[in-house]
């Protein structure tokens, strides 16, 4: 007998799980009762969920697959107590995702892709690709895993890690809707963050959406000139195009833009630069978010001082501009993005032991 793909439920949103259960001869509460051991208790497997009859849960064994991430690596920054997770997928593909503590509570950075073929030239996680998209229960499960294994709340998501969210769009609104739905782990709306490098459509798409959630826009420029010798994309739209799109989602979900600018010394740090980011932002209110450069091995781009860095800020904020440099959390850990996966693939692929990764290292 052929095997029949089994299908995977922790990517169904309530009213589809209603749908399948029902379809199955099940008495639709069922379905509630399933959804909150997934969503809400944030169970790894059908045996946990003891209310269903054991009998059900074989039957839904046999039909569905109930995705459950394990840490195959986590590491703790001695510094600020950050950890960065390695996580092995069903397929044997690897994605990392952070958690971060601050005063306001706990944040997680998730993956949504499995590589990324965006090509940004200072961006480690491009540098092999995109492998695949990755489904809204391995999205969700990042989070879960993590607040398994640390025993405590997540009040904070940011979509920032590997993979261009909405180069995966439909699969990125599921998980958005179900993080955010109240029957699970009913995060704040205006707690989740999507870093975007500037999709047009998609943005335009995701602002008749009305969620509330926070659109980071990776702007790293602010001219197309400059822009496109960092990011490919740039090729595709212009800086007017996004700052219009930008204006769409800003008027019609009232959540105001975030630009990320990673400065890049003698590249976009210079005070002229930073006047033209300030006639970027300032119409919109933009909030900015300054990122000092992160070296990566492969790419030659260098840290501005910290001289260059102040003297930028400074100029931004005479400006009126609302600005912050991102804290660099978990410096010794394999901070740019991508980074630890990419060593762990390479280590694995010579056969090395993964000792020397930096951090402490708790699995
Ligand atoms: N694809 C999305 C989200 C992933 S990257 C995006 O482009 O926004 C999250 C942020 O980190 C982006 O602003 C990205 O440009 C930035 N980033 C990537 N590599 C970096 C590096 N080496 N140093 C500093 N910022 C980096």
């Amino acid at each position: 007998m052929q095997e029949i793909q089994k299908k995977d439920i922790k990517s169904m949103t309530l009213p589809k799980l209603e749908e399948e259960l029902t379809g199955m001869g099940e008495k639709a509460y069922r379905a509630g009762q399933l959804y909150q051991w997934m969503h809400k208790k944030l169970a790894g497997s059908f045996e946990e969920m003891t209310n269903l009859s054991a009998q059900l849960r074989t039957k839904l064994g046999e039909r569905y697959t109930c995705t459950c991430l394990e840490p195959v690596r986590v590491q703790e920054s001695a510094v600020d107590g950050t950890r960065k997770y390695l996580f092995r997928l069903g397929d044997g593909n690897l994605v990392e995702s952070v958690w971060m503590k601050y005063r306001h509570g706990n944040s997680v950075c998730i993956s949504s892709q499995v590589g990324c073929r965006m090509g940004c030239r200072f961006c480690a996680s491009t540098l092999d690709g995109l492998e695949r998209n990755l489904l809204p229960s391995e999205m969700l499960e990042q989070v879960y895993a993590i607040s398994r294994h640390t025993k405590e709340r997540v009040s904070n998501v940011v979509v920032m890690g590997t993979g261009e969210p909405l180069d995966n769009y439909d699969n990125l609104l599921v998980f958005l809707k179900m993080l955010t739905d109240e029957d699970g782990l009913h995060i704040s709306q205006r707690n989740v963050t999507v870093s975007t490098c500037g999709l047009v459509p998609q943005i335009r798409l995701l602002a008749r959406e009305k969620l509330g959630i926070t659109l980071a826009l990776s702007l790293h420029a602010a001219t197309d000139e400059k822009r496109r010798k960092l990011m490919p994309i740039a090729e595709r739209y212009s800086i007017r195009e996004l700052m219009d799109a930008c204006a769409d989602y800003f008027e019609s979900t009232g959540r105001r833009i975030t630009l990320e600018y990673s400065l890049i010394g003698g590249v976009n740090d210079t005070d002229r630069d930073a006047e033209k980011l300030s006639a970027l932002a300032g119409p919109l209110g933009c909030h900015v978010n300054l990122i000092p450069v992160n070296p990566v091995e492969e790419r030659n781009f260098a840290r501005s001082s910290a001289e260059r860095i102040r003297s930028f800020q400074n100029k931004l904020e005479k400006n009126k501009i609302n600005v912050t440099i991102r804290r660099e959390m978990g410096r010794d850990i394999d901070g740019a993005c991508g980074q630890l996966r990419r060593r762990t693939m390479q280590a694995m692929k010579a056969k090395e032991p993964l000792s020397d990764f930096g951090g402490r290292k708790t699995c």
